[in-house]
């Protein structure tokens, strides 16, 4: 079976790119424009990884990661931050919301598989470790 990646992206291109990259290697997608939207979908589809862009409408994305941490059957979930190379402090904030980790913009195209399989395996030995 095909892992199931939700990506939460506000942003066409990064949304298209992303997109394109991750079912070319095998993953499905699920999109959302919006954190509400977001959250409603990690919910009802139980994704194996969020893709979670921090700059969204409505509510950020620390915002949402913080929501989605509640949510106790997502436990096992990687929620990866998208955030700008600029954004200083961006990161901190991620890991301290509950983001597995982040992932940079703009995507680069030739590292971007590579590090979602990275944050994968992060996953499998993390539950790996809370069984023991
Ligand atoms: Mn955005």
């Amino acid at each position: 079976m095909k892992k199931k990646v939700l990506v939460i992206e506000d942003n066409e291109q990064n949304l298209y790119l992303t997109t394109f990259l991750l079912e070319k290697n095998g993953f499905a997608v699920v999109s959302a424009k919006n954190g509400h939207e977001g959250i409603l979908a990690a919910n009802e589809i139980r994704p194996d990884m969020i893709l979670l862009d921090i700059q969204l409408p409505q509510i950020d994305g620390y915002t949402v990661a913080r929501r989605l941490r509640k949510n106790r059957e997502l436990d096992n979930v990687p929620v990866v931050a998208v955030t700008s190379y600029a954004m200083v402090g961006d990161r901190e904030r991620a890991l301290e919301s509950g983001c597995s980790g982040y992932i940079e913009k703009p995507i680069n195209p030739d590292t971007f598989i590579s590090e979602v399989k990275k944050y994968f395996k992060e996953a499998v030995e993390k539950k790996g470790e809370d069984k023991k």
